[in-house]
């Protein structure tokens, strides 16, 4: 048990913030909250949400758990102690000849203590739903340093998606680019739908609204609640809407500021809020260097305004509909394998799944066709571009 305190309350919260059984035949929603410890936010939703529904003697169909992420630095309300608990889950695959990924060959890698025991613990309790054949959703919640309306954020999948698509708010493809070893992609390569719900800045009291809000909302959406069991219901879809609703649809990341190590005095020019429009050209920041123009237009996503963390910001766009039409299409007929027949793209020898682009031969070729097709930029050399297709993990080595 730890205790934190946020917005003037006091709590407190085991590693499991409530656990409720209903019929066995539904699916499973598991909710992570406090993954990073000065989002607590999320935390304090599920805390009520469970209560409501203890209150409430509300039965569910399917199985709920909201687990509790990094407890030591919740306690000290910092993102993490030594190691982000979200860029540390990288599997090895002890044997990946057989095809197989069973838990038992997967390594919890060599994270400090703090990090290390949170991550044994959480991989302890969602072992159990990972191969089980069940209908399982992992939903992660966190908040922006900077104010932000609610939105998700997802790997590129199409069921990941079809779900993401059902929330009134934006949702972010395409970071996972960008994030190495996180849950979520942890998680997708079970085959589960796993997604992040930002809910807002850090210590605002709305994004607990937003949090509860989507936490009935996801519960609504996998099945778990008939409409009417809840008469929150539309109050909390009304609020989602009202606050995201204006830029629901799908949105591509295609730029990041990374801060160098060698990055000093980076300064994020103030007022900017999450999805805020901006034009090419326009000044976002400044440091040792001078200014920081923006390449291109589009809106403006994660700007960093805090210490911890290095990536400054990026820069998202709204994917037009017929590309998502297309992607799928593309996608379905399996388009990719036609792909190979150019000259400079061959299919890994290794690894079926991973496609090499010789840069010089294969220039015509965009990121954005890629990701059309549902693959993923693994590995850039000044030689090479190594895609992945998004819906399978790659060996560990591929990575390296
Ligand atoms: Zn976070």
């Amino acid at each position: 048990m730890i205790s934190f305190s946020f917005l003037g309350e006091a709590y407190q919260t085991d590693r499991i913030i409530g656990h409720v059984k209903g019929d066995a035949s539904g699916p499973v929603l598991v909710f992570f909250g406090g993954v990073h410890g000065n989002e607590r936010s999320g935390v304090v939703a599920l805390k009520r949400v469970f209560n409501y529904l203890a209150a409430n003697n509300i039965r569910i169909r399917g199985e709920i758990l909201g687990l509790a992420g990094n407890l030591e630095a919740l306690q000290n309300n910092q993102r993490f102690m030594r190691h982000d608990l979200n860029r540390i889950w990288n599997r090895e695959f002890q044997n990946a000849d057989n095809g197989s990924n069973s838990p038992s060959q997967i390594e919890i890698n060599n994270a400090s203590e703090f990090e290390k025991t949170d991550q044994r613990e959480l991989f302890q309790l969602i072992t159990p739903f990972l191969q089980q054949g069940r209908e399982c959703f992992f939903l992660d919640l966190h908040t922006t340093s900077s104010p932000s309306i609610p939105f998700i954020a997802i790997n590129d999948q199409l069921t990941n998606r079809d779900f993401a698509l059902k929330f009134p708010v934006p949702t972010v493809l395409g970071i996972e680019e960008y994030l190495e070893g996180t849950i979520l992609s942890f998680l997708n390569d079970f085959g589960h739908v796993a997604l992040a719900f930002e809910a807002g800045q850090h210590d605002s009291p709305d994004s607990i609204d937003s949090h509860e809000a989507f936490v009935f909302q996801a519960m609504e959406v996998a099945g778990l609640l008939p409409k009417e069991a809840i008469s929150e219901q539309e109050r909390y879809r009304l609020l989602l809407h009202e606050q995201g609703g204006r830029l629901h649809g799908l949105f591509e990341v295609f730029f990041r500021h990374a801060l160098p190590s060698d990055a000093h005095e980076f300064k994020m020019n103030q007022g900017f809020s999450n999805f805020d429009k901006i034009e090419q050209a326009q000044v976002l920041a400044i440091d040792h260097t001078g200014e920081i123009h923006s390449p291109d237009s589009g809106h403006i996503f994660m700007p960093l305004y805090q210490d911890q963390g290095d990536d400054g910001f990026f820069l998202v766009k709204r994917i037009p509909r017929w590309a998502l039409v297309v992607s799928r299409w593309l996608r379905g007929i399996r388009f990719d394998a036609a792909l190979t027949w150019l000259p400079g793209v061959s299919r890994s020898k290794d690894y079926p799944e991973a496609i090499h682009v010789n840069k010089k031969i294969a220039r015509f070729l965009s990121r954005q066709l890629f990701h059309l097709l549902g693959y993923r930029r693994k590995k850039e050399t000044e030689a090479e571009t190594l895609y992945v297709r998004r819906e399978v993990k790659l060996p560990d080595h591929f990575s390296k």
